[in-house]
């Protein structure tokens, strides 16, 4: 057995003894192929067939010698979630619910757009924080994932969009860590699987093409800095620490003039940073009047930023209701007239409840909903 390598995860694990290979970057797998007796270039071969050609049987793996072939099946997996449902919306939206281990399931979904497709993948089954709008927060927080079962996201989604021929055909060419949970406290893990997900011989994903959505751990912004280039999204949805403290509580910990320092602190980090995205979800009468966009306007100033207006996506027993078009639009007016680049996102996946945590919510009375979705199952595998 290869030791002092990081051990898989027992969620994606069919066997205890084996390494998932998933959750490998390369100097990872470089220093397996060296204990094996190898040479670190087969970790670029290996990568290369798992992300790149979808290849994920050693015996396909044909640069590779038989007597490598065998001890990578006696040593280790290619371990991928499983679906449990498949949503496809009218929109293009495919929303899944993916299967961990025991009753751990996640959410993943791919946003096809022109000229771009963006996947948003989880990074915690659940959630400790208990952002008040948010449905996962419902749910309360179970476990981290490991970087195998983040990056296992991908590369089934990519299966089940129908994997390309060749690169330039790739469906999925953004990421963003904007599903369940909260990326930053589940740091190496995702740091690790962002590594995997920029690598040249895996999905050779620019920093501009990840974006990591984080409510404001603010000591983990900093930790980010020194390690990783990747786009980063900050929860915002209040322009002031009452509101903020109430709808993101975290915020308690880490208020408003501290996270913003963390963000201009981000940006001067490694070269080629611009700016960073603040996201606000649109909740009528509390946060979204002329006076709230003035002073988001206000608070921004000083950092380089863009603005996303998100049009709160309602989910059964939420308190808030979703503002106006009309006020939305006067919102965005306000912030974008003082020179802030401010979007409007586009709903979409309406009739798939395609907020965030709303499919797992809706998993408590699924025994016989899981029947029903085991005929699109079927369909997606075969
Ligand atoms: N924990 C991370 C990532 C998960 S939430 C974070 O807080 O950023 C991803 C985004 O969806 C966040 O901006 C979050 O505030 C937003 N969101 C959560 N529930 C929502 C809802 N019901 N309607 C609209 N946006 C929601």
């Amino acid at each position: 057995m290869v030791e002092n390598l990081p051990r898989p995860d027992p969620g994606l694990n069919r066997s205890v003894d084996k390494i998932n290979l998933l959750g490998l970057n390369r100097t990872d797998l470089e220093a397996l192929f060296i204990e094996m007796g190898e040479k670190s270039f087969r970790a670029s071969q290996v990568m290369k067939w798992l992300y790149q050609d979808g290849v994920h049987d050693f015996a396909e793996m044909t640069n590779l010698s038989k007597a490598l072939r065998e001890k990578l099946s006696e040593q280790t997996e290619i371990a991928l979630p499983e679906v449990i449902e498949d949503h496809p919306s009218v929109d293009g939206t495919r929303k899944w619910l993916f299967k961990l281990d025991g009753d751990n399931s996640i959410e993943t979904v791919f946003i096809p757009e022109e000229g771009r497709g963006t996947l948003c993948i989880s990074s915690q089954v659940g959630c400790t924080l208990s952002c008040s709008f948010c449905s996962t927060a419902r749910q309360g927080f179970n476990r981290n994932l490991s970087a195998a079962e983040i990056v296992g996201q991908i590369v089934l989604a990519a299966q089940l969009l129908g994997w390309p021929e060749t690169q330039s055909d790739r469906k999925i060419t953004n990421v963003v860590l904007m599903g369940m949970g909260e990326p930053l406290l589940n740091f190496d893990a995702v740091v690790a699987a962002m590594d995997i997900m920029q690598d040249d011989f895996s999905f050779g994903l620019s920093k501009r093409r990840i974006t990591l959505s984080t409510s404001g751990v603010v000591p983990m912004i900093h930790e980010l800095r020194n390690v990783s280039d990747v786009s980063l999204a900050i929860s915002l949805h209040a322009s002031n620490d009452k509101l903020r403290d109430q709808l993101v509580p975290i915020n308690q910990k880490y208020p408003i003039a501290e996270l913003l320092a963390s963000c201009r602190d981000y940006v001067k980090g490694k070269a080629g940073r611009t700016r960073i995205t603040f996201e606000y979800v649109m909740l009528e009468g509390i946060n979204d009047s002329d006076a709230d966009a003035r002073a988001l306007a206000k608070i921004l100033q000083n950092v380089p930023s863009k603005v996303n207006l998100i049009p709160f996506n309602p989910f059964p027993g939420s308190p808030y209701k979703c503002s106006s078009m009309n006020r939305i639009n006067r919102f965005r007016d306000i912030v974008h007239n003082a020179g802030i680049t401010t979007v409007t996102r586009k709903t979409r996946g309406d009739d798939i409840a395609a907020a965030c945590g709303q499919l797992v919510g809706e998993v408590n009375d699924r025994t016989r909903r899981s029947q029903r979705f085991e005929i699109s199952v079927e369909k997606v595998a075969s």
